[in-house]
């Protein structure tokens, strides 16, 4: 496993290259690092040499390779949708309340039969507040659908996960992006190895994740159109749509996915995860299907799950055609290829001198984006 250094070398490699995110894995471990409206800072300065807030952290030095063969057992291929059981459709079934969900409440379904079943005593999730999205803890199964919907922003969910760990709860479920789902993969692997800082994730859902926003910035940008307290939810509708849609009190609001843009942070484009590898499940929409969600299965406890949840009514799934399963791996290639040339660009991966953001084998880097590319 690589080094693991202290909030001062965090610092340097994440905040000074504009590489956080947000995810809140830092946050809630010690007085030290807060999230306020979506940005992390420092409040005070610490002087220990390693800390949990590099070792968690998914934008420091993380080594594919190595966290692979520690949640996969297998080596990093750079495969576009890393290992899988199944790719599934599936929507919440008749035991759950026709409700809010973005797609088909894939994700709230399982987190609730997760709960109600005893696989779970707490469940880290997201909620928003005016526009703001904040970390939610849920005991309750009845209360996993209060967090449905998708914002579509960098969220400190993982603070809740922090949250849940020092409140004592011993089974705890997450639901996130691929940068959080990274992040709890380390937390998985302990990379202290101080038995002290066991954090005992017994689910994790991935969501899939082409981009998020910057929430201070989308702020800015809404109230010129509408007021937070309006805001009902949010979609990004699949091409050729080209906006994001908000639903107000006052019905839809269109903006132009050209204002939208420019307000992702730069280190999406450093991302080579479309669909949660390291989840036991991931969950994304099912193009041209409203209702339905695309299910990877990943996982044996994930693939447990599931069929309880199917057993008991919670979830219904159907086959995935074949043909949407490839253009689903040609979408995760082509973010992997973007994101490789920006870390290449940038000197970010596999950097000979000094902390690199990413480290795996060549021969990997290569496959994912060979060298004729690099140029293009
Ligand atoms: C930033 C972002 C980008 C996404 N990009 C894509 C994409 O490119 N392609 C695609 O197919 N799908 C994308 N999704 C996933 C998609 O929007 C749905 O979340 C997913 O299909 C699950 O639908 P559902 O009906 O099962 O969710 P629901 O049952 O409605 O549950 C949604 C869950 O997501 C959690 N959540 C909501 N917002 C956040 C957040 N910001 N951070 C962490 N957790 C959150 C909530 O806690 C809730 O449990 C994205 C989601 C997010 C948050
Ligand atoms: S752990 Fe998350 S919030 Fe903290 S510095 Fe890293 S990316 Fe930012
Ligand atoms: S693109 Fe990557 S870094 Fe950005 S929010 Fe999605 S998973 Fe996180």
């Amino acid at each position: 496993m690589p080094q693991v250094w202290g909030s001062k070398e965090l610092l340097e490699d994440v905040h000074q290259r504009d590489l956080c995110i947000g995810c809140g894995a830092c946050v809630d471990l010690c007085p030290y690092f807060k999230n306020y409206r979506g940005k992390t800072s420092q409040l005070f300065p610490c002087n220990l040499t390693q800390g949990r807030c590099f070792a968690y952290c998914p934008k420091v030095e993380v080594d594919l390779e190595a966290l692979y063969q520690q949640i996969w057992n297998m080596p990093y291929e750079g495969t576009p949708l890393g290992p899988y059981r199944q790719v599934l459709a599936s929507a919440a079934g008749p035991a759950m309340a026709q409700d809010r969900y973005q797609g088909g409440g894939t994700v709230s379904a399982l987190m609730a039969y997760a709960l109600k079943s005893g696989m779970l005593d707490a469940a880290a999730l997201t909620v928003r507040q005016g526009l703001t999205p904040l970390p939610r803890l849920v005991t309750q199964w009845e209360e996993v659908a209060q967090c449905a919907g998708s914002k579509f922003m960098a969220a400190p969910t993982l603070s809740g996960l922090n949250s849940a760990v020092r409140q004592g709860y011993r089974k705890i479920g997450v639901v996130g992006t691929p940068c959080q789902m990274l992040s709890v993969a380390q937390m998985r692997s302990n990379p202290l190895g101080k038995p002290e800082h066991d954090v005992p994730v017994a689910l994790a859902i991935g969501l899939f994740c082409n981009w998020s926003l910057d929430t201070r910035q989308l702020s800015a940008l809404l109230a010129e159109r509408t007021g937070a307290a309006e805001i009902r939810g949010m979609d990004i509708p699949p091409p050729p749509a080209n906006v994001m849609v908000i639903d107000t009190d006052r019905g839809p609001l269109e903006i132009s996915l050209s204002d939208i843009k420019p307000l992702i942070p730069h280190t999406c484009f450093t991302c080579l995860d479309l669909t949660s590898e390291l989840a036991d499940l991931s969950v994304g929409m099912y193009e041209g299907r409203a209702g339905l969600n695309t299910l990877i299965v990943r996982s044996e406890r994930g693939a447990a799950l599931m069929a309880d949840a199917v057993a008991q009514g919670f979830l219904i799934t159907e086959p995935m055609p074949v043909e949407n399963v490839a253009h689903l791996a040609t979408a995760a290639a082509a973010k992997k290829e973007r994101s490789m040339r920006m870390l290449l660009q940038r000197g970010l991966i596999n950097t000979q001198s000094g902390r690199a953001a990413l480290r795996m084998p060549a021969s990997v880097a290569a496959k994912i984006l060979p060298p004729k590319g690099i140029a293009g």
